[in-house]
């Protein structure tokens, strides 16, 4: 498999052993896709029956929990219909079990058999259980603070973990800093994004083989809005859908740089604590691409407050979809892309839950008593 850094442009061969290119920027799998709806294996019910698309083949896994596949669940919204893909229901409780089990299998399906990661807690969780179940050993940093549920996760599963005071970017650097065996981190991995673009593929069958007009997504490193204009225009490059759907990043106002970037803000700010800890990220490794990626959707990125974010969140858990928090920006997002007149009635809109609330019940009931 080829590399490729998007920044400046040079390529990697197979054998390439970093993490990142030379000149720091973020590298992705330099691959044509050939995939069309005759391709799907009717007979799985999991992501992998769109593994015609993917890197890796369904009789090579190793390590998997049957993920994908999640519901896409019509909904009334400010009296728009939305529809809800609830990633809240993968096997550990998060989107990122789909670009997790892609890395973790094309890991060890090279032999490798101890790795270390940084995240804010869901890719950690994820990345613990893919690994306990490779047989992996496990190094995962976290930043204190974390909630008890992704923290609980990763212990539980055998691995080892380390919690950093301080903010997100103060985790990425201690891993990068004492990286045990190969550094497998969902931020710089390209096989992650191979595997969140799963989530397109679903939606696209889901809404029997067509493109919403829109799609909603909380945005911190930037995965989710990477890998859904990755899926989207491979469907399209492939003649299955007539447009790439438009994507609107949500970020917390309290930390948003890649907002900022967007709009042509001052790229230094003092990022404030946010109850969307999952994506309190100053630093994204792939924020060029993810602006880049929004504007050749069409779409557009947001801030919200944490006031909107809480109203979110508690209009979802009434309900009766127990998200957790940091998923309850992007329904702070579409609150305010119809408000905006941004997304109309007519639309097919697609909002995406990103994790689960049982991870961190202790400070859904806290926010709730605020
Ligand atoms: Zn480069």
């Amino acid at each position: 498999m080829e590399y490729l850094c998007r920044t400046c442009g040079k390529k990697y061969d197979d054998g390439f052993k970093g993490w990142r290119c030379e000149c720091d920027g973020a590298l992705w799998l330099n691959r044509e896709v050939k995939f069309n709806r005759g391709d799907i294996r009717q007979n799985d019910f999991t992501q992998w029956r769109y593994d015609k698309a993917y890197p890796i083949k369904k009789e090579d896994l190793i390590s998997t929990f049957g993920e994908g596949m999640t519901p896409l669940m019509k909904e009334d919204w400010d009296d728009f219909d939305i529809h809800i893909k609830n990633d809240a229901i993968m096997p550990t409780g998060s989107f990122k079990d789909r670009g997790v089990s892609m890395m973790i299998n094309h890991l060890a399906l090279q032999g490798v058999n101890k790795i270390t990661e940084d995240s804010s807690g869901n890719a950690g969780a994820s990345v613990a259980e893919y690994a306990a179940k490779a047989g992996m050993e496990c190094s995962i940093y976290v930043p204190e603070g974390t909630s008890k549920g992704k923290v609980g996760q990763v212990i539980s599963s055998g691995a080892k973990i380390h919690q950093i005071p301080g903010p997100r970017e103060a985790t990425a650097l201690a891993a990068q800093l004492d990286i045990e065996g190969v550094y497998a981190s969902h931020n710089w991995n390209p096989y992650f994004i191979e595997g969140v673009k799963s989530i397109a593929y679903e939606i696209w069958e889901q809404l029997n083989f067509t493109a919403p007009d829109n799609i909603v997504v909380p945005s911190g490193n930037g995965s989710l809005p990477l890998a859904l204009e990755q899926g989207f225009r491979e469907l399209f490059l492939n003649e299955e859908v007539d447009r790439i759907p438009r994507i609107y990043g949500i970020q917390a106002q309290n930390c948003n740089p890649v907002y900022r970037k967007f709009h042509g803000l001052p790229e230094e700010f003092d990022a404030k604590p946010t109850i969307g800890e999952g994506i309190a990220l100053k630093f994204s490794s792939h924020s060029e691409e993810v602006v880049k990626a929004i504007r050749a959707s069409d779409g557009d990125m947001l801030d919200v407050t944490e006031d909107e974010i809480l109203q979110g969140l508690k209009k979802m858990l009434k309900k009766g979809y127990f998200i957790e928090p940091t998923s309850a920006t992007a329904f702070a997002g579409v609150t305010k892309l119809i408000k905006e007149e941004k997304i109309n009635q007519n639309d097919t809109t697609v909002v995406i839950i990103s994790g689960n609330g049982l991870k961190a019940s202790d400070k859904i009931l806290k926010y709730l008593n605020e």
